[in-house]
C-alpha cells in the first residue's frame, strides 16, 4: 500500500515557516500585506476567500478583503487593482475567479501589478517560470504546493524520472509542467486529445492528475511505486445518504491507485491545503523582495 502524502501537516509547516519569517520581517518594520478581492455572491468563492483571508491573518500580515457587487463595473474594478498596485501596504493582490460574464477576468489579471501577482498568472510571471526564471518569478499556488509535495519524497533534483501531467490549464498543468522541467524532470504533457492516456501513464515516475473528472485515473494506470499528485478536487452526489448529499473526490480513483502507487495524495487533504499554504508564501516572498532583502525558501 502507498504512502499516503499529509497535504495538511506539510502546509501547517509551510504556514509555521511563514509567520516565523513574517514575524522577523516585523523587525525591520515591514508586514505583508494580502488584498483578496471578489466580486459577485458565489458561495464556493465566498468559502475560498474567507480561509485564505483568515490564514493571512494568522500569519501575522495585514489582510484586507475587498467584497463587491456582481453588478460592478470592469473599469470599476480595474481602479480598485490600480489602487492597490499604487499600495506601498500591500505586496500580495488576488482577484478570486471566476469574475461575473461581463468582466473580461484576463484584463484583470493582466491590470495586477507582477511583483503583487501573488497567483503567478501574469504573463509576466508566466514567462518567468517558462523561462526557468525562478527567483524573480511568482509562482501559481497550486503547482507550486503541488511541487513542495514532491520535493518531499524525491527531492529538488528529478533527474532520471519520468512525469506525465494529465491536464493543460494555464492555472494548473502547464505551470506544473514547468516546475517538473526546471526540475529536470522528463516531462510528457497529456490532455483531452492524447492517444491512450493509461498506457502513458504508466510510464510515469511522478503521475499528477489535473483534469476535473471525477476518480478518471484508475489503479491500472499507474506504474508500480510511482508517486501520483491528485490535484482535482470534484463533488459527487451520494443520493443513497440522503437528499443534498455529496462527498469530495479527486481525478484519481484513490482505492484502486493506492495498492499500486508508492506515494499518493487524498483527497481531501492533499494538495488542497497547499494551496493556500503557498499563497502565504507568495505574499510573504513579495514582501521581502519589496523590503529589499533576501527571501525565504520553501
Ligand atoms: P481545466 O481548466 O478544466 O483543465 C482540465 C484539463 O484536463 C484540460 O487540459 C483538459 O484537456 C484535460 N482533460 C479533460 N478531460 C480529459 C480526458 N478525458 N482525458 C485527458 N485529459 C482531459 O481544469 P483546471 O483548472 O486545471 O483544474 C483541474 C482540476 O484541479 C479540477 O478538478 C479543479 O477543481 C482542481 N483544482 C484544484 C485546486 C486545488 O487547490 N487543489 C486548484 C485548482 C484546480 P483539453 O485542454 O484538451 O480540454
Amino acid at each position: 500500500m502507498a504512502e499516503i502524502i499529509d497535504g495538511k501537516s506539510v502546509a501547517a509547516e509551510v504556514v509555521e515557516g511563514v509567520k516565523k519569517s513574517a514575524a522577523t520581517l516585523a523587525t525591520h518594520g515591514v508586514k505583508p500585506g494580502l488584498a483578496v478581492v471578489i466580486v459577485g455572491e458565489d458561495p464556493a468563492s465566498q468559502v475560498y476567500v474567507a480561509n485564505k483571508s483568515r490564514t493571512a491573518k494568522e500569519c501575522g500580515f495585514h489582510s484586507v478583503q475587498h467584497t463587491l457587487a456582481a453588478e460592478t463595473s470592469e473599469a470599476d474594478l480595474v481602479a480598485l487593482v490600480e489602487k492597490l498596485n499604487a499600495d506601498p501596504a500591500i505586496h500580495g493582490i488576488l482577484v478570486q475567479l471566476p469574475l461575473p460574464g461581463h468582466i473580461d477576468a484576463g484584463k484583470i489579471i493582466q491590470t495586477i501589478a507582477p511583483d503583487k501577482d501573488v497567483d503567478g498568472f501574469h504573463f509576466i510571471n508566466v514567462g518567468k517560470l517558462a523561462t526557468g526564471e525562478l527567483d524573480t518569478a511568482l509562482v501559481p499556488c497550486t503547482p507550486f504546493g503541488s511541487m513542495l509535495l514532491i520535493e518531499r519524497k524525491h527531492g529538488k533534483d528529478l533527474s532520471g524520472l519520468n512525469a506525465v501531467v494529465v491536464g493543460r490549464s494555464n492555472i494548473v498543468g502547464k505551470p506544473m509542467a514547468n516546475l517538473l522541467l526546471a526540475a529536470n524532470a522528463t516531462v510528457t504533457i497529456a490532455h483531452s486529445r492524447t492517444k491512450d492516456l493509461p498506457a502513458l501513464c504508466r510510464t510515469a515516475d511522478i503521475l499528477v492528475a489535473a483534469v476535473g473528472r471525477p476518480e478518471m485515473v484508475k489503479g491500472d494506470w499507474v506504474k508500480p511505486g510511482a508517486t501520483v499528485i491528485d490535484v482535482g478536487i470534484n463533488r459527487i452526489p451520494l443520493p443513497d445518504k440522503g437528499e443534498g448529499k455529496s462527498r469530495l473526490v479527486g481525478d484519481v480513483e484513490f482505492a484502486s491507485a493506492e495498492k499500486s502507487a508508492g506515494a499518493i495524495t487524498p483527497v481531501p487533504g492533499g494538495v488542497g491545503p497547499m494551496t493556500i499554504a503557498m499563497l502565504m508564501a507568495n505574499t510573504l516572498v513579495s514582501a521581502y523582495r519589496h523590503a529589499g532583502l533576501e527571501q525565504p525558501g520553501f
